[in-house]
């Protein structure tokens, strides 16, 4: 395989996969939904539809408009430790992707049937691989470039992974959290959900405040206020660009970017719309959704006294660092993630957040620059 190019899928070597090695990734329909997301955002994708049946045990596709994949990488991604994100454990440190483990789509295969049909960019035909039972076949398919994963019967043969599952709607309502947390993560990116032949949710890939009124309503993306702000951790944090009305990743960049090493940007709802529980406060670091409790706390000491007490924030905070300050591989799910200078990084977002704040309470206004 010596003359495939840069995006090809390559099994990882041993000491490279015990290295980050990650136990059980499967372990309930949601997290088919995030595996197949993120694959779809790292393929480039633009546009990403989701479609669950039931609690997603029956059935999950997740459809994308990304750079697809030839034949050879297709039959080969369905095997175990194959990624084209990563060469060794020495590329972990800069990846900028948000998979790299090489085994999402094995795992699922083998938690499930799994059907994976993918055109890459000039191909004429595309590919579809199917794996059940443990054997593969492979076909020709007709597809536009992308890429279609369903899988179907997941946890069929799994009766303790099937009795540990909540309700369906319990389950639905964790993938549509989670489909609306990428949504916000990455609002220039289109999605769709739909449940047993629904739409739940559409977002048109415009934005933070469209993607805000899809999540939310009007009222609450009407109500937010659009940041971006800056900090240079290394030197004690503070420097910074403070409330820039220029959302969802479009800032103007300076000459001196060298010196900034965190952003922090996204939309601020402000204090007249709130909520009695506290998930509405949306994290992604370097584009993918995160849970951290630190960072959430955060956030809302940074709408402080603003806040009616008893009531919690609506605000989607999106965290850029350095790739070698970020370590998504303390969590299977990389759902939490280690922040190096955890400290002064909550302190930037609070000040952040704060700042932004208090710059549209003295403007009094209630609109989204964007
Ligand atoms: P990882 O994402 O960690 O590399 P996966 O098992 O999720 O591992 O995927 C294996 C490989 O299959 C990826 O590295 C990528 O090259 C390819 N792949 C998976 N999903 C897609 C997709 N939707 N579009 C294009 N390529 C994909
Ligand atoms: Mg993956």
């Amino acid at each position: 395989e010596g003359g495939r190019g840069p995006g090809a899928v390559r099994e990882l070597d041993r000491a490279t996969v015990e290295r980050i090695a990650a136990g059980e990734v499967i372990t309930r329909p949601a997290r088919v939904v995030a595996e197949l997301v993120e694959n779809a955002l790292d393929a480039g994708a633009e546009r990403i539809d989701v479609e669950v049946d039931g609690d997603g045990t029956d059935r999950i596709r997740v459809a994308d408009d990304g750079r697809g994949m030839a034949r050879e990488d297709a039959v080969r991604a369905v095997e175990p430790h194959t990624t084209s994100k990563i060469r060794d454990a020495s590329d972990l440190a800069n990846a900028d992707s948000l998979g790299f483990r090489g085994e999402a789509l094995a795992s699922v295969a083998d938690a499930g049937a799994l059907e994976l049909t993918t055109t890459a960019e000039r191909e004429d035909l595309g590919t579809r691989v199917r794996v059940a039972d443990g054997d593969t076949s492979v076909a020709d398919a007709g597809r536009a470039r992308g890429t279609t994963v369903e899988v179907t019967d997941l946890f069929a043969d799994r009766p303790a992974r099937r009795e540990s599952l909540a309700s369906p709607a319990r389950e639905f309502g964790r993938i549509s959290e989670l489909v609306a947390d990428y949504a916000l993560a990455r609002p220039a990116v289109a999605f769709s959900l739909v449940h047993d032949g629904r739409e739940t949710l559409r977002t048109p890939g415009t934005g933070t405040t469209d993607a805000l009124v899809a999540v939310y309503d009007r009222e609450a993306a009407g109500h937010a206020t659009a940041f971006d702000h800056r900090a240079d951790l290394g030197s004690g944090g503070g420097a910074s660009g403070g409330e820039g009305g220029n959302g969802a990743g479009c800032g103007k960049e300076s000459a001196n970017d060298a010196a900034v090493e965190l952003r922090a940007e996204g939309a601020l709802v402000a204090p007249a719309v709130t909520r009695s529980t506290r998930e509405h406060v949306h994290l992604a670091v370097n584009g993918r959704p995160v849970a951290n409790e630190r960072l959430r706390r955060a956030v809302a000491s940074g709408y402080g006294t603003l806040l009616p007490s008893g009531r919690e924030p609506v605000a989607v905070v999106r965290l850029s660092l350095p790739p070698g300050s970020v370590d998504a591989n303390v969590h299977p799910a990389k759902e939490r993630v280690a922040l190096r200078d955890a400290d002064a990084v909550a302190e930037a977002v609070e000040t952040g957040v704060r700042d932004a704040l208090t710059t549209a309470d003295l403007r009094r206004s209630g609109e989204v620059a964007m």
